[in-house]
């Protein structure tokens, strides 16, 4: 039987992806080959966030200075200039030539696109309709004001027993009136996940916001795409029983040490796959 504290999109999404691999990453905890682009979002989620929370563009920094605090949260060592010391990021894979060099040219035009848009589209960060309580040290609210900007949950699903837990990346009022949750997106490679009505249900049932729509900030196109509006169909198609329709198959399969190897497409990026059995090789 394993141990779980807690389930996470994320966890969830792994787990239902492929269940040995999940074992490997979570139980085994074996070494693995990690990709550049994760430090590398880390990095732009960080800049734009500390800019959403009001901080005027050139007190925010550079790009840079963000990689490598997120590299070295990671352990990568750099010498006073801060530059990765030699051979210090071969273990990291990158993919389509984006290099530590090329993210860290990349990270100010995506964060420099990223402001444009907050400028021209008029998408305010959504809050509370109503004003703060803070504790003494002034670290977190008392009344359940919230402010969208990545929105931490702790929720208990029905038939659950561990906590569904997660950040919400944005939450945005637009001129129009309607709220929206994004996530922000750095990777080239397209979502196919579902994050967003999972996002969407915890945002609207347990939250309480009152949620229109969802869509994906693109940090390379510098917009939003595939906007949605879920509450637009009558029959609404994202909620709390969905959601545990869909959570609770990977909490009891994990607490019954159900773990599926499922070789695919999805061997190609696995960071685990040096130490699986089952990988599908190419050409094979
Ligand atoms: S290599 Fe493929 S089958 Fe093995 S853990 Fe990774 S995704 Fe699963």
């Amino acid at each position: 039987m394993t141990e779980l504290e807690r389930l996470s999109h994320s966890s969830a999404h792994t787990y239902n992806e492929c269940g040995e691999r999940w074992r490997l990453e979570r139980v085994e905890k074996v070494d693995k080959v990690p990709w550049l682009a994760g430090p590398a979002g880390s990095a732009f989620h960080t800049m734009t966030e500390v800019y959403d929370h009001g901080i005027e563009t050139g007190e925010v920094g550079t790009y840079k200075g963000y990689l490598v605090e997120a590299l070295m949260e990671d352990g990568v060592a750099f010498d006073q200039d801060y530059n990765p010391m030699p051979g210090e990021l071969e273990r990291y894979r990158v993919s389509r030539g984006e290099t530590y060099e090329w993210w860290c040219r990349a990270g100010d035009h995506m964060f420099d696109q990223y402001v444009a848009w907050r400028e021209r589209s008029g998408w305010e960060v959504w809050e509370s309709p109503f004003e703060p309580e803070w504790n003494e040290d002034g670290s977190a609210t008392i009344n359940g004001w919230m402010f969208g900007v990545e929105l931490p949950f702790e929720v208990m699903l029905p038939g659950m027993t561990v906590p569904d837990k997660g950040y919400i990346d944005r939450i945005f009022s637009l001129p129009d009136g309607r709220i929206i949750l994004v996530d922000l997106k750095t990777w080239a490679r397209e979502r196919t996940t579902t994050q967003l009505p999972h996002y969407f249900a915890v945002a609207q049932d347990h939250l309480g916001i009152p949620v229109d729509g969802v869509a994906y900030y693109d940090a390379r196109l510098g917009r939003p795409t595939g906007i949605a509006y879920p509450t637009d169909d009558p029959e609404k198609p994202w909620d709390t029983d969905r959601l545990s329709a869909l959570l609770l198959p990977v909490e009891r399969g994990i607490i019954g040490d159900v773990f599926e190897p499922k070789p695919g497409s999805q061997c190609g990026w696995c960071s685990v796959a040096h130490h699986c059995a089952f990988k599908l090789e190419k050409n094979k």
